[in-house]
């Protein structure tokens, strides 16, 4: 034997016990998105780097040290999608979706892909369920998108999470809380992590992020954008609380929510989950009404979100139990004798072809152990073949629940199964 080979550090496998519970969020979140308007978009897995340099922004963790960048065999540099908002823009621009009646709402579900430190139980490749809506300024469509996260969370049974809201102002109001915010960095320097010395030259506001205490501390003084917001940001924020009222959405004002990418505008939001801990984002977005334009389309504004899947599969994990598990066949064959086996094979294949999820023996099991395994399958039919159903045309249909048998004719084993199985729901 060779030296084994494992998946990448940061990576894992999903198999298929887990796929049912997955597969129904991805269900329950398509159905949401149906209701409010949106429509699926599928993109590249990988982009032109500078798709993320430009739209993410050079200064952004993500961009700075945590992308997978690779030259392709052309000398391009291509770079795995980190990310879905500048995706989703590039593909708006490139469509001309800017033409079509305003706004257009897409959605989609995505593996992003991250050179996250695996201490930090973050995947490197994860799945990310998010929408997008384009070509809208009305603080109404961000109270309907943080609505939109909610009923998904609500319906998947989510408990306790709580919604942080934060505006980041526009490009008027911007710069000069920057600058104050900057100088006060610059006078506390001594008291902050050289990991803060960085941020406060190159993006000061990514400095309320820092989990270390004392740049904490120090923080708590700082300068709040809330308080130098211009008119039109006050107002477009305090219409968004008012409707998110609307929609019995509690939230709590949080002005260190500033999220990790720079093309944020006025509304930042995030759900944190208290089964993930202290501070755990499960999902959230904003506004960002200059990304379009950043990467070369026409000004357009835009709000989304973004919601990582393994966040909201550990976060249900540990408050549900009663998640959906992988459906059992419907009924388990059983071959009595060899010759037996043929028939046994010819019928599955008859169930199977009507829509039936059927198994079978191809281990060469006993009858003891075939019947072993048609308990374990949890199916609740086992149907038994041997040489006496063979000379009646019949089949031994055994309820498992009860033990109680039944002769049946083969013609009619399909129908019998179906209707016991409606009968059960
Ligand atoms: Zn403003
Ligand atoms: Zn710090």
């Amino acid at each position: 034997m060779g030296e084994r080979i494992t998946a990448p550090k940061g990576t894992y496998d999903i198999l298929p016990a887990d796929q049912a519970v997955r597969r129904w969020v991805i269900g329950v979140a398509s159905e949401v998105f149906r209701r409010y308007g949106y429509g699926r978009l599928d993109t590249p897995m990988f982009e032109e780097t500078r798709l993320f340099s430009r739209g993410v922004g050079e200064s952004t963790d993500i961009v700075r040290k945590e992308m997978y960048t690779f030259e392709d065999l052309g000398g391009r540099s291509m770079t795995l999608r980190p990310e879905g908002t500048a995706p989703a823009a590039r593909a708006y621009v490139e469509h001309g979706m800017h033409t079509r009646p305003q706004p257009v709402k897409l959605w989609y579900h995505w593996p992003m892909f991250r050179y996250e430190s695996p201490q930090s139980g973050r995947y490197r490749q994860h799945y990310q369920l998010g929408i997008e809506a384009f070509g809208s300024e009305s603080p109404l469509i961000d109270a309907e998108v943080i609505g939109v996260l909610a009923a998904l969370y609500r319906e998947i049974g989510l408990a306790q999470v709580e919604l942080r809201i934060n505006s980041m102002g526009c490009r008027e109001c911007r710069p000069g809380y920057v600058a104050s915010l900057r100088a006060f960095l610059e006078e506390h320097a001594v008291e902050l992590c050289p990991e803060c010395w960085e941020r406060a030259r190159i993006n000061p506001m990514r400095t309320f992020d820092c989990k270390v205490r004392g740049c904490r501390l120090v923080l708590e003084g700082a300068p709040r954008l809330t308080g130098s917001l211009c008119p039109a940001c006050a107002e477009h924020h305090d219409v968004v609380r008012r409707h998110l009222v609307m929609q019995d959405i509690p939230f709590v004002e949080d002005h260190r929510l500033v999220r990790g990418m720079d093309y944020y505008t006025r509304t930042t939001f995030e759900f944190q989950s208290a089964v993930l801990g202290a501070q755990s984002g499960v999902g959230g977005g904003g506004r960002y009404d200059d990304l379009v334009e950043t990467i070369g389309g026409p000004p357009t504004p835009g709000v989304g979100f973004g919601t990582g899947v393994e966040r909201i599969l550990l976060a249900l994990e540990r408050s549900r139990s009663d998640l959906p598990s992988a459906q059992p066949p419907s009924v388990y064959l059983v071959a009595l004798d060899e010759t037996s086996r043929s028939e046994v094979f010819a019928l599955a294949h008859e169930l199977r072809t009507a829509g039936l999820a059927v198994e079978l023996d191809h281990m060469g099991r006993s009858v003891k152990g075939q019947m072993k395994q048609a308990s374990r399958s949890g199916a609740p039919f086992a149907a038994i073949l041997g040489e006496q159903e063979r000379a009646d045309a019949g089949v031994t249909l055994k309820r498992m629940s009860t033990g109680e048998e039944q002769q049946v004719p083969r013609i009619e084993v399909l129908e019998r199964i179906v209707e016991a199985g409606e009968d059960e729901r």
